[in-house]
């Protein structure tokens, strides 16, 4: 197959912005896809080579590949460095100057999906003292044989930069419109949700048809997407929410971890699919010498703990054994613990089917709790006082609040969604509207006075999982310090786009966009109907959105959070809707 096939598609994909029309060009390319190929063009339209937890990340500096676009189109470098610097895309650098240069090229060679793609892992495993110009030379040989446009795509990919706007939706609905029925689409998203794997999924459903593709199950190693729980304003209201008896459990300030146990080893990924294997290896070694079978899948949060008082520490103390530098030293000094809550599959046998109590009870049972294995705290309420209880104790505790869960027989563990089949309550619930967005920074605007130079707010935006774009609720320029205002550009500028991101649907013009990426804490003090910002627009009000009053950065950036993951528009607007019947007075 022609690598010049899947970039005429990229370029047809980046040129509509409707989903549906993006649909059916993929459904239509994927339909002449040879079977073998299909899962190599599968993670390509994804930005990648493997599947998203895959350690190893195809990352070329945007300077060695400037340097790969001189050496190949023969342009001297500061030619380059300045359309660099007027487009911020190392794509459309090498597709202006390669098209140059194909006007004098004589002899070139059709570039194969085949060889760009085993190119690509020689860039990704090029290692050693040489490894950069090993690379280089990989990149120049591959543009020297390139179309301007598969330049462009080339580029791209190298940088971490392909972002042609089909998301993750796109694909699935592409695949079940090129293989399958509508019908079937909820199957096929099941089996990507519980392996995290798009081109298994498509390659399976190829092969064997939506049967194949149902009996798919969770399988160690590849990592399961997270449950994720709806809130309430209120204990009564979850209580009553979930039938009037539900469990519920202590809400850890820590990082989520989920373990898979092995019979080579135990691996542990956060919610993002980061590997933390190397983060909590005292915790990894424990929970494989506690587990009383062989392979198992469960998840915990990890939380740390005062080694003098034996309390536990607030989230920021965790978040130490994130880093690489030092680890050794984390790991001595900040002791943690986990915390169990689920278990997904028990030694050949997939649990997320069943209700919570079994898998809550057979978790319990898998292994010796103790030490710096714990299972989570945890009471059958019947009530909102019971509740109101056993949230005082978590607090007391030193927990964020509740998480709520059903008993009931439709209690499975619903990977990738967020329902109500577990709901959150939080200590910042009880004051006002202070609980806590998580949303995406899709813009800047320069300081002025003090912070002249440098970034003075950003622009935030939550997911919006219909249209899967991010839509705008507010200008952000407060609670940020001078250490978090020096840093921005480190954070963000790696993300800095020429023009707002496709993905982004915004009226606000910041003087920089970025593409969603890094995720930040922030409260508020109230959700207003807005004339400027773009979430929910018209949907309570024609001509508004909903924008955060008085928003104030809370210090956390959500590292953990991918921008997907980050609070959606639904959320604001039940929040909104929950406000609103606050101030009708219907209750105090
Ligand atoms: P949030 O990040 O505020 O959406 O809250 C959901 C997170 O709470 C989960 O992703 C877990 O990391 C964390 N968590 C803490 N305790 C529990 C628990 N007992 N059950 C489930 N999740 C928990």
């Amino acid at each position: 197959m022609l690598f010049s096939e899947l970039a005429d598609t990229f370029d047809r994909l980046e040129s509509t912005g409707s989903r549906l029309e993006m649909t059916s060009i993929l459904a239509a390319f994927l339909r002449t896809v040879p079977k073998d190929a299909l899962e190599p063009v599968i993670n390509l339209c994804r930005g990648k080579l493997h599947p998203d937890f895959y350690p190893q990340v195809l990352g070329m500096s945007d300077k060695l590949v400037l340097k790969a676009i001189a050496f190949t189109s023969g342009t001297p470098d500061d030619k380059v460095e300045e359309l660099w610097v007027k487009t911020g895309d190392p794509g459309e650098v090498a597709e202006t100057l390669i098209s140059k240069k194909k006007q004098m090229t004589l002899f070139s060679e059709d570039l194969t999906l085949e060889r760009v793609f085993s190119s690509l892992v020689s860039i990704e495993n090029a290692d050693g003292k040489d490894s950069t110009e090993k690379k280089m030379k990989i990149l120049s040989n591959l543009l020297h044989d390139s179309s301007p446009v598969e330049s462009r795509y080339l580029c791209r990919i190298v940088t971490g930069r392909m972002r042609v706007g089909a998301g993750d939706m796109t694909v699935l609905d592409a695949l079940s419109e090129c293989f399958a029925t509508k019908e079937d689409r909820p199957a096929i998203e099941r089996a990507y949700n519980i392996t995290c794997d798009m081109g298994l999924v498509a390659t399976t459903l190829a092969d064997g048809g939506v049967e194949a593709v149902s009996r798919i199950g969770v399988r160690v190693n590849s990592p399961v997407k997270v449950m994720l729980a709806e809130r309430l304003p209120s204990i009564g209201e979850v209580v009553e929410k979930l039938g009037g008896r539900c469990a519920m459990e202590y809400k850890y300030d820590g990082i989520r971890v989920q373990a898979h146990i092995g019979s080579d080893g135990v691996r542990l990924y956060s919610r993002r699919l980061e590997d933390l294997t190397d983060n909590f290896q005292d915790i990894g070694e424990s929970l494989k010498a506690k587990y009383h079978g062989k392979e198992a899948i469960i998840e915990g949060e990890c939380v740390a703990i005062d080694s003098e008082t034996g309390f536990m520490l607030p989230f920021q103390n965790v978040t130490h054994r994130r880093k690489k530098h030092g680890l050794d030293d984390a790991i001595r000094d900040i002791p943690v613990r986990i915390f169990m809550f689920d278990m997904l599959y028990r030694d050949g046998e997939d649990l997320t089917g069943r209700p919570y109590p079994e898998r809550r009870r057979t978790l319990e049972e898998s292994f010796a709790i103790g030490g710096n294995v714990q299972m989570t705290t945890m009471r059958v309420v019947e009530s909102a006082d019971e509740g109101e209880d056993f949230f005082n104790g978590a607090i007391a505790a030193r927990c964020e609040g509740i998480m709520a869960k059903s008993l009931s027989d439709e209690s499975v563990y619903r990977a990738g969604s967020r329902g109500f089949l577990w709901i959150k309550y939080k200590k910042d619930y009880q004051q006002a509207l202070t609980d806590s967005f998580d949303l995406a920074v899709v813009g800047a605007f320069y300081g002025m006075g003090k912070r002249a130079g440098r970034y003075g707010a950003l622009l935030m935006a939550a997911f919006d999982s219909e249209s899967g774009s991010f839509k705008t609720v507010c200008k952000l320029g407060t609670g940020f310090d001078d250490q978090f205002l020096d840093s921005m550009p480190d954070l963000l500028d790696d993300r800095k786009s020429e023009k707002k991101p496709k993905s982004v649907d915004a009226e606000m013009e910041p003087d920089v966009w970025f593409e969603p990426d890094v995720v930040l804490e922030v409260v508020a003090a109230e959700i207003t109907l807005s004339p400027i910002h773009t979430a929910a627009r018209d949907e309570i009000k024609e001509g508004a959105g909903l924008g955060l009053r008085f928003p104030r950065f809370t210090g956390r950036v959500r590292d953990d959070k991918t921008a997907e993951d980050c609070t959606t528009v639904a959320e604001i607007t039940e929040i909104y809707n929950m406000q609103a019947h606050d101030s009708d007075g219907l209750s105090e």
